[in-house]
């Protein structure tokens, strides 16, 4: 299992950093935990099959985790047309927003487009990848996503109102080889209380904004259970 990290900027893009969006290869299959930024444009510098992308999974519905997917859907509509991506979004009104582009733009989208709410639980299991959803408190319909692929398992935050609210409790119950946490939306020193006791091997803070770098320089010097560290776009991590 490969990630990419396309976009690791918080709300709003930085010189360096593109809003969230994050690659996952398994067996020869792509899929996207949130498309912030224009991603179809790395699928194609990267050389891969769009056809490939088996499936895209929405955080929740803000702009800077969900822009993307307008010009993702609009190529595959007219131009990739034999791409067949599962794309979940927490709320379906997403799907009506781009087939609303589309007619606004004097098309249609093709019925072989296929969206998919959200379910808590398992929401989508094509026998490579394994994603199961946890309702959090962020905004209406948020989710955090458990990524699982090739024997290993990912945790993706999504936004949270509060790591000692609504972090997944997944991270007490089963071994997760990598947590994905946004630092976006409080100092992630409350997040690492929260892990003290998680059964977790390595955290990577994600979606930072830059208020937190005194603390996490202070956490850096920190002894901690799990590898720890931060994301920046370009990063590619081998589990
Ligand atoms: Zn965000
Ligand atoms: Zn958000």
């Amino acid at each position: 299992m490969r990630l990419s990290f396309i976009g690791t900027s918080h709300g709003v893009p930085e010189p360096f950093r593109r809003c969230s969006c994050t690659m996952i290869e398994a067996q020869g299959q792509y899929y996207f935990i949130d498309m912030g930024t224009q991603a179809i444009e790395d699928v194609i510098r990267r050389g891969i099959d769009v056809n490939d992308v088996k499936g895209i999974f929405i955080t929740h519905p803000h702009s800077d985790h969900c822009d993307g997917l307008v010009s993702y859907v609009g190529l595959i509509n007219w131009y990739f047309t034999k791409a067949d991506p599962t794309i979940v979004v927490p709320q379906i009104s997403i799907a009506d927003g781009i087939r609303g582009w589309q007619k606004g733009l004097g098309g249609s989208l093709r019925d072989t487009i296929r969206f998919e709410e959200t379910k808590p639980g398992v929401t989508y299991d094509d026998g490579v990848l394994k994603v199961t959803a946890y309702p959090t408190q962020h905004c209406p319909n948020s989710f955090a996503y458990l990524a699982e692929a090739d024997g290993k398992k990912v945790l993706f935050t999504g936004d949270l109102r509060h790591p000692t609210v609504d972090f997944p409790q997944v991270v007490y119950e089963e071994e997760i080889d990598l947590v994905i946490v946004e630092s976006a939306h409080f100092s992630p020193e409350h997040t690492e209380k929260v892990l003290e006791n998680a059964k977790v091997k390595r955290v990577l803070h994600n979606h930072v904004y830059s208020a937190w770098n005194e603390e996490l320089g202070r956490m850096a010097k920190h002894q901690h259970h799990y590898q720890y560290g931060l994301s920046y776009d370009g990063m590619e991590v081998v589990l």
